[in-house]
C-alpha cells in the first residue's frame, strides 16, 4: 500500500469534496464498521473481512480516498475513525440526512399545568410539539432527529424530549450553536410572532448558520443558578423535571420595565413564595430584594 499514514499532512478540503467522498457504500460501510469497535483500531484484513467486499483493490482503493478526513491510520498500521468520521457515524444512526421521521403523537403522562389534562406529543416534519389537546396550550416545539424513535418506549421517549430539549435550551443560552458550534447571541425581543400567548421573550441567533431559538423570559431563567436553587428548596429539581411540568411558567408574571434599551422583570413562585428578577437587554439577571 502506499497510502501516507500521517494525518497531519492532510489539509481542509471544502464541503463538497468532503461531502462527495460519502457516496458510496463500501466508504460508509467502512465508516460503520470502524464505528461500531469504538476505542479499538482494526487492521487492514480485519476491517475488509467486517466490511465483507471480496475485491482486495476495490476496498484498498475506498479505504484510501477515507484516510486524512474520516479516517486514519494509527502508528502500528491499523485504522481508525478520525473526529469527523465519528460524526458521520453519529449522523447515521440519527437518521438526521436520511429519514424523514413518521408522523406520530402520542400522549405523555406529564399534566397540563393549566387545565389538567394529559398532555400530546406530536411529531411531524421532524418536529415535536408538546401541547394539551384539551386546552390546546402548546407548550414546546422542537426539531429532533428521527433515528431517536429507536428502540425506545414512550416513557423514554419522553424523557428524551425533554433532554434534548434541555440541551438545546442550555447551549443556546451559553451563546453555542448545537447546529453549527457558531456563536449565538441572545437578547429580549417581542416574540408574539414565534410563541402563541407571549408578547416579550428571549431570541438567540446564530450570527454563522442563522439557527434560531426563541423562549419565554420564564424559560431563560429557568437554568439561571439562583432559580435552580429556588426549585431545589421547593423540592423541584429543574434537571429532572420536563420544562412543561414546571408550574409557574404556566402565567408567567413578566413586565416590561422598559423597551430601549429592553429590561424586564419577571416573578417566578412556588408554594406562594416568590422570587423577584430582573433581565436586563444582555440578559444579565438580577434579584429584586423584597
Ligand atoms: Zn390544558
Ligand atoms: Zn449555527
Amino acid at each position: 500500500m502506499t497510502e501516507s499514514a500521517d494525518y497531519d499532512d492532510f489539509a481542509d478540503v471544502s464541503p463538497e469534496a468532503a461531502f462527495a467522498l460519502l457516496g458510496n457504500k463500501t466508504r460508509i460501510d467502512i465508516i460503520r464498521e470502524l464505528g461500531e469497535i469504538s476505542d479499538e483500531s482494526l487492521s487492514f484484513s480485519a476491517l475488509r473481512s467486517r466490511v465483507n467486499i471480496a475485491d482486495s483493490g476495490q476496498f484498498n482503493y475506498h479505504l484510501k480516498e477515507l484516510l486524512g478526513s474520516f479516517v486514519r491510520r494509527t502508528d502500528d498500521g491499523s485504522y481508525e475513525l478520525t473526529y469527523a468520521g465519528s460524526q458521520v457515524v453519529g449522523a447515521i444512526y440519527s437518521g438526521t440526512f436520511n429519514q424523514r421521521g413518521a408522523s406520530r403523537a402520542f400522549k405523555l403522562i406529564s399534566s397540563c399545568t393549566k387545565c389538567g389534562s394529559s398532555l400530546e406529543a406530536d411529531y411531524e416534519q421532524e418536529r415535536v410539539t408538546i401541547r394539551c389537546p384539551a386546552c390546546d396550550d402548546q407548550k414546546s416545539s422542537f426539531g429532533f432527529p428521527p433515528g431517536a424513535f429507536e428502540n425506545r418506549t414512550h416513557e423514554e421517549l419522553a424523557r428524551a424530549f425533554d433532554t434534548w430539549l434541555q440541551l438545546l435550551l442550555l447551549a443556546s443560552f451559553g451563546g453555542f450553536c448545537l447546529n453549527c458550534a457558531g456563536r449565538m447571541h441572545g437578547s429580549i425581543t417581542d416574540v408574539s410572532e414565534y410563541l402563541d400567548d407571549k408578547e416579550i421573550g428571549t431570541k438567540h441567533v446564530c450570527e454563522r448558520c442563522t439557527n434560531r431559538t426563541v423562549n419565554s423570559v420564564g424559560a431563560y431563567l429557568l437554568y439561571q443558578p439562583i432559580v435552580v436553587a429556588f426549585h431545589h428548596d421547593h423540592g423541584i429539581d429543574v434537571t429532572e423535571t420536563p420544562i412543561w411540568e414546571i408550574p409557574w411558567l404556566r402565567d408567567e408574571e413578566t413586565t416590561v420595565l422598559s423597551r430601549e434599551p429592553w429590561c424586564v422583570q419577571s416573578v417566578v413562585e412556588l408554594d406562594g413564595d416568590r422570587l423577584e428578577l430582573v433581565v436586563e437587554d444582555d440578559l444579565s439577571v438580577t434579584i429584586v430584594d423584597t
